[in-house]
Formats: structure tokens, C-alpha cells, sequence
């Protein structure tokens, strides 16, 4: 099979690292992808969410198959132009990425298929929602577009709550529309499902670590590591978790007419009563996604094969034993101003029993040099969490760039968790 992957992260440079395994993959194009996919796959500069373009290089390379990493293609309708062309996509059209890019429209598919989350109220005048944010006083304040991962306050108090609203209030187009809702206490995981429409696999239970600082401080960031399996549902409450949010979710969109083909991510907090989804997303979760690939005992391409033609059978996925755990590495100021240009060194030094994806990097000169905010993910694979861990760890002692910085205790809420 000759497969298109578009995207160009740590995620990207991982599912071209699984997707390269399988027997059955006779070319690999990565767009625009990194130095990581370089080395695995035929780079094209093409603009990942240009559907045009797109649409194009697949036919140029009559691919088999376009596996669609991060949201903005789906969002820019990459899906929907390549179903037109006749092309296998795994990737949902716009109107199910929807999902992602709007809370409202979320919490509307949610209540549709009695999936279990937090009680909301949607409002359009800030005024009002002022007014009920102050009558409930603990109180979650989120912006209905996208935000960019700054669209959510959480306020534990009457005066936070109203400085809540006012400040997604003052965001502009983004916060012209927000979601109040419940305050919901637990541990949050990642819940993934592949999808081909109307059936769906479950891939292995993750929890990824959003705050830049070690204990969970300091501003949020698109994921600083990741680990899996997280111990804290079972095989059973994991399938529960596929038969109460996924399966029901993908009945409504496919009612509506938007079979959703691809990951549909749900972001949980485990509550003392019982799962409750904080948010979907329409695509594969990055850094989990990278310790997914690690941990997932099959073949990924005859799998998202399956989903994009509609033909995916259910059963538990073959999962590796052991767990395995990814470390960002991100640059000096990220997340607010990450400094690019740094020189990457010590790659090479990286032992065997680590798989370094790149993210934020560009070669320069034949150096490595810092691009973006996340620059590497370091993965390791253990018998069990605490070795993962300490492999991880170690092999994130060759790498070495000016201003580098990294969370120390990926993973740790996992093994105080185990046994
Ligand atoms: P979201 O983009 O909706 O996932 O929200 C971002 C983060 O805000 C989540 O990862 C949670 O840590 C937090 N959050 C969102 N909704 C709630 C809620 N209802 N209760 C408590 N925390 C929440």
C-alpha cells in the first residue's frame, strides 16, 4: 500500500515509525513532515491543510491511503475534498472534526447520546453568564471556538468565577459564545478509539501532562509527556468507557449524517462517580500518541485501512506487554515564546532501548537545530512503568540544547497509582 500521512509533529514522526513496520506498506509520503519522518518516509512540502494540494499529491502518487495526524486539515476539510476524489481518508470530514474545534457543538453531540459529563449551560451574553457564574461559584469557564488551549479557566470561587467570564468574554470572536459548566475532580486520562464510522477498537488507556511544571504547575501546554497503559481503569472499564462515550457518540454523529472516520479521542476525568468526558478530539493525541505506538502489539496500517474504507472489525486490539513512557523536550521559553535556532546535540549518544520522534526541530547545515515549542519526545519501553520510566529518563541525559527543559516526573501519579 502507498500511504500519504499529513502533519508534521512528534505524533506524525511516531505513526510513520509504526506505519513503517508493516509488511504491507510499499511507499510512505509524509507532508510536510520533519527530519524524524525524513528518515522513514519521501517528505513533500505540501501544505498539510490546503485540501487542493492535497488532493492533488495523492493522485500524482495514486496513494492508497492519506492517515490525517493533526486538526487543522480536518478543520480546512482535507477529508471531505479526498472523499470526493475517491480517496480512502482516515481523518473525519469538517462537520464531525466539529467535535473538536467547538464545545458547544460537543456538549450538544454529548446530551444526544446520553455520553456522561459535566452539567453545562451555553451562553451568548456575557452578562447572564456572569450572573450564573457567580450563583454557582465553583465553576468551569470555557470559550466555545478554538482558543489555542487558552479557552479554559477553571475558578474554585465566586471572585474567580467572575474574572473567569469576563476574561473569555474579552477573547474576542473565540469567547463571544461559552460553555459554563460543573467542576468536575478526579484523575484525567486519555481514552482513544480508532473508528470507522459506526464501529470502533479501543487503543490502550494514556494520560498525558499538560502543565509545563513538575506536581502539575505553572501555564498549560499541549502535552509535556505521556504514558500507557494508566492504571486506572481495567480491560472491563476501558470497554465500558467504549460502550458508554464512543460507541453512542459515533451512533448520533452517523445519524446526522457524519460518519466519523478516524480517532476519536476522549479526554476523561474519573470522577467518584464514574467517567465523565472533559472534551473529544477528532485525531490522535500528541505526546500520547507517541507511547500509544510503542504499546500497540499489531499492525497499525490494515487497521486504519479498515476504519477509512468502512470496514473495521471490533475486538480488543493485541497490546504490548510492559508500558511504555515519552518525555517532551521543549524549548527555552515554551510555551510562551520558545527561542528557535538552538543547536540539537547527543542524539546519537541516545541507547538503544530509547526511540527519540522529532517535533519542533529543522535540520540547518546539516545540524539539528530548535523550530518549535515541543522539539523531541524520549520513549522508552519497560516491563513495567517504573523501568519505562527510568529508561525515559536515562536517555534523556545524551540530549543536549541551549535553554532545553523537561518535566521530571512523567508517568509518576501512574506508578503511585500501581500496585
Ligand atoms: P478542555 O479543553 O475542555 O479539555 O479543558 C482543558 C482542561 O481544563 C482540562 O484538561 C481539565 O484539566 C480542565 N477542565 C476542563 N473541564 C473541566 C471540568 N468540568 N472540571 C474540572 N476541570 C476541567
Amino acid at each position: 500500500m502507498k500511504v500519504l500521512l499529513l502533519g508534521s509533529g512528534g505524533r506524525e514522526h511516531a505513526l510513520a515509525w509504526k506505519l513503517s513496520q508493516s509488511p504491507r506498506l510499499t511507499r510512505l509520503w509524509c507532508a510536510p513532515g520533519n527530519p524524524g519522518t525524513a528518515k522513514l518516509a519521501t517528505n513533500v512540502p505540501v501544505k498539510a491543510d490546503a485540501p487542493d494540494e492535497v488532493v492533488a499529491l495523492a493522485r500524482r502518487e495514486s496513494v492508497d491511503l492519506v492517515v490525517v495526524g493533526p486538526e487543522a486539515p480536518l478543520v480546512a476539510g482535507v477529508a471531505d475534498a479526498l472523499a470526493q476524489a475517491g480517496i480512502p481518508c482516515f481523518g473525519p470530514v469538517a462537520g464531525a472534526a466539529l467535535i473538536e474545534g467547538s464545545k458547544a457543538f460537543a456538549k450538544e453531540i454529548m446530551a444526544e447520546a446520553g455520553v456522561p459529563t459535566a452539567a453545562f449551560r451555553t451562553f451568548t451574553d456575557a452578562a447572564e453568564a456572569e450572573a450564573y457564574a457567580v450563583e454557582q461559584g465553583r465553576i468551569v469557564v470555557k470559550a466555545d471556538g478554538l482558543a489555542a488551549g487558552k479557552g479554559v479557566i477553571v475558578a474554585h470561587d465566586v471572585d474567580a468565577a467572575r474574572e473567569a467570564v469576563r476574561a473569555v468574554a474579552a477573547m474576542g470572536a473565540s469567547g463571544q459564545r461559552m460553555v459554563l459548566e460543573e467542576l468536575l475532580e478526579g484523575e484525567e486520562v486519555s481514552a482513544m478509539a480508532l473508528c470507522d464510522g459506526e464501529r470502533y477498537v479501543m487503543l490502550p488507556l494514556s494520560q498525558d501532562h499538560k502543565r509545563v511544571g513538575d506536581g502539575d504547575t505553572g501555564p498549560n501546554t499541549g502535552g509535556m509527556g505521556a504514558y500507557s497503559p494508566a492504571p486506572f481503569l481495567d480491560d472491563e472499564q476501558l470497554a465500558q468507557v467504549g460502550e458508554s462515550v464512543i460507541a453512542p457518540t459515533l451512533a448520533v454523529l452517523r445519524r446526522r449524517g457524519l460518519p466519523f472516520k478516524g480517532v476519536l479521542y476522549a479526554g476523561l476525568m474519573l470522577t467518584r462517580s464514574g467517567p465523565k468526558v472533559l472534551e473529544f478530539n477528532a485525531r490522535f493525541g500528541d505526546p500520547e500518541t507517541q507511547v500509544l505506538m510503542m504499546q500497540l502489539g499489531e499492525d497499525l496500517l490494515p487497521l486504519v485501512d479498515a476504519c477509512a474504507r468502512g470496514q473495521l472489525v471490533e475486538r480488543r486490539l493485541a497490546v504490548a506487554p510492559g508500558s511504555s513512557v515519552g518525555v517532551v523536550v521543549a524549548a527555552g521559553g515554551y510555551p510562551d515564546a520558545p527561542r528557535k535556532g538552538q543547536r540539537i546535540d547527543g542524539l546519537d549518544a541516545v541507547p538503544s532501548d530509547a526511540t527519540v520522534f522529532i517535533a519542533g526541530a529543522e535540520e540547518q547545515g546539516g545540524a539539528l537545530v530548535t523550530s518549535g515549542g515541543r522539539v523531541l519526545t524520549v520513549c522508552a519501553r519497560g516491563e513495567d512503568l517504573a523501568q519505562a520510566r527510568a529508561r525515559a529518563y536515562a536517555a534523556m541525559a545524551a540530549v543536549r540544547f541551549e535553554g532545553m527543559h523537561f518535566r521530571h516526573d512523567i508517568g509518576a501519579k501512574g506508578l503511585k497509582a500501581t500496585p
